[in-house]
């Protein structure tokens, strides 16, 4: 169990990015945290040891990515996990069977096929919900509701929960609060101070950002939950290499320069998008015409770069797909390259047909994941393909 230090919550988001969960090397001073590539630790007798006695309860390296992320989300605690499945893996090995969850209907096709695939079968129960609307969330507990979940903005289809409302309600019945921040970051979102107890991300995507690790972490603030995770972290051991946490604590250091940028090209081209004619809708939470603008400007500082665009035709989304050139067609999102990919056939494959044409996940839907090469190339780039 990581908890955070004293020097961890000083000065701002900017500097605790890279400054957050250093390890003081007492051997070499070393400016940059040693990958701490051992599986065990010498002891000085029996019982006498540094704090670390075997690599999957602790490890350096990963203490402090541990450390740094949950100093971004303002948490006491941080957990990494071998990926951001395996982190919400083991958010819901705290509950037992005959519990309930109320969700988002529009999660990451991995976390739905993990909820209703895994977990279902163990007698764990789901109720999806449009969390656009927090009376539906309302609607769905039950007396044995034990955690609301959710993605805000949503993959693909941008649509946002109230985490204020969501955690109001929460806190009046008693119910644990989960937020998969993987979209927005800490740097525009955090959902601990809308009353969220408990954060998730996929690591592999922006807090990484440079497409070469796959994690997941867990940070929250609450002691209870704290033990119950750092128990199961240890228990189950879905736990990252110290290679792959030093990879992805040197991408949060970047991170709020990234998401500037990531944010700054997302507005233009999503912008952009909205004037070109053979685009028909655009799916930005930064757009003034998307229903939720005004909640996006309340609860996110920024925007970021992941932009759904409907263009009608599937004919033409596959021409689009063969033609970009700096884009590439492929999964994920959040690194500093730009990615165009395809829901219905990638991410979402997983996730029912009905349910996709429900909320608009159609087969001529296109994802971009806007990365911070030139915003003119990549508009350049994006009319080419589409003309
Ligand atoms: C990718 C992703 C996940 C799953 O994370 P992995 O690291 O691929 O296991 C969960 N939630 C969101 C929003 C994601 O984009």
């Amino acid at each position: 169990m990581t908890r955070l230090r004293e020097t961890d919550k000083s000065h701002r988001l900017g500097t605790r990015a890279i400054h957050a969960g250093r390890i003081d090397d007492p051997l070499a001073g070393a400016i940059m945290p040693p990958v701490y590539q051992t599986s065990t630790y010498r002891q000085e007798g029996l019982g006498l040891h540094k704090g670390y006695e075997y690599g999957r309860t602790h490890n350096p390296t990963r203490e402090a990515l541990e450390r740094n992320v949950a100093s971004l989300e303002g948490g006491d605690y941080g957990f990494a996990f071998a990926s951001g499945l395996a982190a919400l893996d083991t958010v819901i090995k705290m509950f037992r069977s005959g519990d309930h969850f109320v969700c988002g209907d529009n999660l990451y096709g991995g976390s739905m096929r993990l909820m209703v695939r895994v977990y279902e079968a163990m007698g764990l129960e789901f109720s999806f919900v449009d969390m656009r609307d927090v009376n539906n969330v309302a609607r769905a507990m039950k007396p044995t509701t034990r955690m609301v979940y959710c993605e805000t903005p949503t993959n693909p289809m941008m649509f946002l929960a109230d985490l204020a409302a969501v955690g109001d309600l929460c806190q009046a019945r008693g119910t644990i609060f989960a937020v998969d921040n993987t979209f927005a970051t800490p740097i525009f979102q955090r959902p601990l101070s809308f009353g969220a107890h408990l954060v998730l991300h996929s690591t592999t995507k922006y807090l990484n950002g440079h497409s070469d690790m796959v994690g997941g972490i867990l940070v929250t603030n609450r002691d209870d939950l704290a033990e119950r995770i750092g128990f199961l972290q240890n228990a189950a051991g879905g736990v990252p290499g110290p290679w792959d946490c030093w990879l992805a604590l040197r991408g949060t250091k970047t991170l709020p320069l990234r998401m500037k940028q990531h944010d700054a090209s997302g507005r233009a081209i999503a912008q952009w998008l909205t004037t070109h004619p053979k685009v028909q809708r655009v799916y930005y939470p930064g757009l003034t015409s998307h229903p939720q603008h005004e909640l996006a400007k309340r609860q996110m500082s920024g925007f970021g770069g992941m932009i759904s665009f409907e263009v009608g035709d599937v004919e033409l989304a596959r021409r689009i797909f063969a033609a970009t050139k700096i884009f590439s067609l492929a999964e994920s999102l959040g690194g500093v390259e730009s990615l165009i990919g395809h829901p219905a056939s990638q991410t979402h494959a997983a996730v029912p047909v009905a349910m996709r044409q429900a909320m608009g996940l159609t087969d001529s839907l296109v994802r971009l994941s806007v990365g911070v090469e030139e915003t003119a190339d990549l508009i350049e780039d994006l009319d080419r393909a589409i003309r």
